[in-house]
């Protein structure tokens, strides 16, 4: 079943999804900064505050980043974690 990570809570989700992407071509580089949002409604997804999530499946693949409403739309059955620590813990695979 899938789940959900609070994606405030998860400093190292957080680092690795707020990672820049740095595109290199024959004029030098550019360094385009990451931006998060709702892969569902484009919103711009809070990263100090509750708001935006992040579903995982159970091999632990991420596969989307939601805000609250599109959550609660779509996945309001999946339960939400703090950490992806947290949630592997609890659910022991
Ligand atoms: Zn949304």
């Amino acid at each position: 079943m899938e789940f959900l990570i609070s994606i405030h809570t998860d400093k190292r989700l957080l680092e690795k999804l707020l990672t820049p992407r740095v595109v290199v071509d024959s004029y030098g580089y550019t360094i385009i900064p990451k931006r998060l949002s709702c892969d569902h409604c484009e919103e711009d997804l809070p990263i100090t505050k509750p708001g935006g999530y992040a579903l995982f499946d159970t091999e632990g693949t991420l596969w989307e980043l939601l805000c609250e409403s599109c959550r609660q739309r779509f996945h309001n059955g999946s339960p939400v974690y703090e950490s992806l620590e947290q949630a592997l813990r609890v659910r022991r695979w």
